[in-house]
């Protein structure tokens, strides 16, 4: 059984990781970014709780790491968990061989821009520590519950069979923890019909019945879906014809739009893609910062009004991320636009939550709702120790039956 487990997150450029040691009791954090340039460093705080800014000019992945472990912690993990976005119709937490690495690959053109990324971090640990075991957690795999009807685009079927032009859903580790630990506060562990919003710079909403995804609001990439940070969400498809036709825009130019100038900043006249600075303006009286949260907590409900459609029953919602739980304003707006279904906030308790902590907000009359920060690295290395432990005792069977078989 690991005692200590890496968690990466690797970009292109950058890697976050997290080492949680004894049983995640304990945890280090760290943020190597720039790598590959002159100005690569590595931030974080060691395990004596001292802030680290370190310069590694050049560095690549692998150093980054070597560094990072060796100067915030001095600690070897037993075991590394990888986040990676897509995992194309991969349904569970793989031990990293060949064949998952491949598939890995084989999903990039499902997303260019982090699978790619995924894989460098992947070369980096794999040389760097060559013997320990390796689990890749995807994004996509807690919604490959779906059912066909929730990810099928109503598109011709050949680019579904022959290209996989589906809805996967992302956001998946967030999800399940939330709603795994949600129902448990609830006193329904893992049962009953369960809305997910989570709300940080990329936003996503899912339906979770008796502990499984059954819809969520991204699909095929994570830009469909509710108004994010910089991204649109859901738009009319023929947007992309209209602008090519209208002001000569090439695709490159639009999914640029659509992906980095879009979403909270587009609104707000690119004021800002951070909801605190948007509120902080929308107090001041910028009109611009005021439709950008009006806009988001609207297609916010409108969202989770239309996932219920997913579940035999409604049982209640959780709110999590940097927006979800810390935002007593966010969550009483978008409750607003949801008086539906019998949801009623207690404006007090919603007020009173404290930042980081999870508490129930409802008024006891409807279906519950609850703040649930997420915990996405802790369930990375969760799922990690789960694999890890099923190779091991595979390998114990293996092993006996051999000897009795001898
Ligand atoms: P990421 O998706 O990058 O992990 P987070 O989950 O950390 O992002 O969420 C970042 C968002 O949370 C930002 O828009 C930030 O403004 C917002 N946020 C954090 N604290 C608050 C707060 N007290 N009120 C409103 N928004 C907040």
């Amino acid at each position: 059984m690991p005692k200590s487990v890496l968690v990466i997150n690797c970009g292109s450029s950058s890697i976050k990781f997290a080492l949680l040691l004894e049983d995640q009791e304990f945890r280090i954090h760290g943020l190597a970014e720039n790598l590959g340039t002159p100005e690569a460093r590595i931030k974080g705080v060691t395990v004596g709780n001292e802030p680290v800014d370190i310069r590694i000019p050049n560095a690549d992945h692998k150093e980054a790491l070597e560094v990072g472990l060796e100067r915030l912690a001095n600690y070897k993990p037993d075991a590394i968990g990888h986040r990676i976005v897509h995992g194309g119709t991969l349904t569970k937490a793989e031990l990293l061989t060949d064949d998952i690495i491949e598939k890995i690959r084989a999903a990039t053109p499902l997303a260019p821009l982090h699978n790619p990324a995924h894989l460098v971090g992947i070369e980096a640990t794999k040389r760097l520590f060559p013997d320990l075991p390796q689990v890749a957690v995807f994004d996509t795999a807690f919604h490959q519950t779906m059912p066909e009807h929730a990810f099928r685009y109503a598109l011709p079927k050949f680019l579904y069979t022959e290209h996989n032009v589906r809805r996967y859903g992302f956001h998946g580790t967030s999800h399940a923890y939330v709603s795994e630990r949600g129902s448990e506060l609830a006193g329904s562990f893992k049962q009953g019909g369960w809305l997910t919003a989570h709300l940080g710079n990329g936003s996503s909403t899912c339906a979770i019945w008796n502990g499984q995804s059954v819809d969520t609001s991204m699909g095929l990439t994570p830009l469909e879906g509710i108004v994010m940070g910089t991204r649109s969400g859901d738009v009319d498809p023929s947007l992309h014809s209209f602008l090519a036709a209208n002001l000569g825009w090439d695709l490159y130019k639009i999914d640029k739009m659509l992906n980095k100038e879009s979403g909270l900043l587009g609104l707000s006249d690119n004021l800002s893609n951070d909801m605190r600075t948007l509120i902080e303006a929308s107090e001041q009286g910028n009109e611009d910062a005021t439709i950008a949260i009006e806009v988001f907590c609207y297609r916010l409900a409108k969202s989770l009004a239309a996932l219920s459609c997913g579940l035999p029953r409604l049982d209640g919602l959780f709110f999590t991320g940097g927006i979800g739980e810390n935002s007593a304003y966010i969550r009483e707006k978008t409750m607003a636009y949801l008086p539906h279904f019998g949801f009623k906030l207690n404006k007090e308790q919603n007020d009173n939550l404290k930042r980081g902590t999870e508490g129930r907000i409802d008024a006891g009359t409807g279906p519950q709702i609850w703040v649930v920060p997420t915990d996405e690295e802790g369930r990375i290395a969760q799922e990690t120790e789960h694999v890890v432990n099923e190779v091991s005792q595979a390998a114990a069977k293996k092993f006996e039956t051999n000897v009795a078989m001898a």
